[in-house]
């Protein structure tokens, strides 16, 4: 096989198709055709095994800006992917410590800057989370509670499917069970894509290998820093009477898991990312000991869930939920969180190498997808679109050019709540 693609994406998880589709769409059918490499199928990467959560919170004001437009796309993704999907706007409610010492003015001052931002973000009284719960959640004085109603909840599967017919109508070229092996380098670019398919020539490369990027890169001096955060999710059925219709999603940081309402009966929960360095900087130093690799996420024991996890998430449910009474266990799975250090995406042109860009999420990036698809797609074709409103310096690979990732951990503490 020999083939010449205008733009070659690695990986076809949510990100790379939805850059894929971004690209296609502006090149029309004259202007040069965009493949997909993926070594396993469509989807097969953490893109099969979110939570399907679109919320704009978020602490940079910069992602939550993008959130916000990535929302909008994802109400009606035709005009941008030929294909809608059904959605929920279920919204969020926030849950976070309120004692003494606790982070609560970084909450206020995180609900001013959403509000400066036009995201709908405030502070909720215990008795209006109790309307909006139908009753079914326990509050108790010491928690705070934030409200953001325009967040949408979609359907894992559907999303899949809504790829996979996208792929079919931007007549993109989907290579699966291609792994690509390494890169041909001339002068400042790639030229080429060793793949276990033979040699594809490519004038633009997009790298959304997520969590495969880091070992994928460093064969041609690149240091990109995604590593795996191991979390569990959990489903148990409950009854249609103790979890509502429409109740909102439940961003629990008191007892660090989110909730949210799945498939009619099914309550689904798992934890968030850490926020604390030393369990970021643990995920980063486990990576260089796993001799699998990122491909430790196609392990067939990463779907096990042990009974203490299993354990640690009843007694949270019933702790949030009293009226559930004990759960009924309905599946669950072991996964990992694509996270980088200061848990961050890195968005943009690379460093290095003038004709690569970088489109990698950091542990909740399937809600960026439609955004992210555009602003490469803005990168690739000069057209400007959307970064006439974005600046996404800040998501630059830059800030990690210096090798001495050391030296990082100690200048970015995160802020607790850094969602
Ligand atoms: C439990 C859980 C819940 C989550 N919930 C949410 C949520 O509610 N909302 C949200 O926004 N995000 C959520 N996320 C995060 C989200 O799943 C990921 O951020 C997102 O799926 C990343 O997509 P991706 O396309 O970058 O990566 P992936 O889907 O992992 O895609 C990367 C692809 O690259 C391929 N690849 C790698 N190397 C090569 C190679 N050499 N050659 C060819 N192909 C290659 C892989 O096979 C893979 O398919 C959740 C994650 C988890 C684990």
């Amino acid at each position: 096989m020999n083939k010449h693609y205008h733009t070659v994406v690695i990986g076809g998880g949510c990100l790379g198709a939805a850059c894929a589709f971004s690209v296609q769409r502006r090149l029309g059918n004259k202007r040069g055709k965009v493949a997909i490499i993926e070594k396993k199928v469509l989807g097969a990467g953490l893109s099969s095994r979110h939570s399907a959560i679109v919320r704009s919170a978020n602490a940079s004001p910069m992602a939550a800006r993008m959130a916000k437009i990535a929302t909008q796309y994802w109400k009606n993704l035709k005009p941008l992917w030929g294909v809608n999907i059904p959605y929920e706007q279920s919204g969020a409610i926030w849950i976070a410590d309120n004692t003494t010492g606790s982070d609560s003015e970084s909450w206020a001052t995180l609900e001013q800057m959403l509000q400066q931002e036009g995201i709908d973000f405030a502070m909720l009284a215990h008795r209006d989370v109790m309307d909006l719960s139908r009753q079914a959640l326990k509050t108790v004085p010491d928690e705070m509670y934030y409200y953001e109603p325009d967040v949408l909840q979609l359907d894992s599967p559907q999303i899949l499917n809504a790829i996979q017919t996208a792929a079919k109508k931007n007549r993109i070229n989907v290579l699966e069970h291609c792994d690509v092996i390494d890169f041909e380098l001339t002068g400042q670019g790639i030229s080429a894509l060793f793949t276990s398919q033979g040699k594809i020539f490519a004038e633009h490369v997009i790298n959304a290998a997520g969590a495969w990027s880091s070992e994928l890169f460093a064969g041609i001096g690149l240091n990109i820093p995604v590593a795996l955060e191991p979390v569990y999710a959990a489903n148990f059925l409950v009854s249609v009477h103790d979890i509502p219709e429409g109740m909102p999603i439940i961003a629990d940081y008191v007892n660090q898991a989110y909730f949210r309402r799945w498939r009619g009966s099914i309550l689904h929960m798992h934890q968030p990312r850490s926020r604390n360095v030393k369990d970021i900087a643990r995920s980063f130093s486990r990576t260089a000991m796993n001799p699998e690799g990122a491909n430790v996420i196609y392990d067939a024991l990463s779907f096990n869930v042990t009974h203490q996890q299993l354990d640690n998430y009843l007694g949270k449910v019933i702790n949030r939920f009293p009226k559930i009474g004990k759960p009924v266990y309905a599946g669950g799975y072991h996964s990992f969180f694509d996270i980088t250090p200061d848990l961050k995406f890195i968005l943009g042109a690379d460093t290095q190498f003038t004709n690569l860009y970088h489109c990698l999420g950091a542990g909740q990036a399937l809600k960026y997808a439609p955004i992210f698809g555009e602003i490469i797609a803005d990168l690739i074709t000069g057209d400007g679109v959307i970064l006439n409103s974005i600046d996404i310096n800040e998501f630059s690979i830059a800030r990690f050019s210096n090798n001495d990732i050391s030296r990082y951990w100690q200048t970015n503490a995160l802020k607790q709540n850094s969602l």
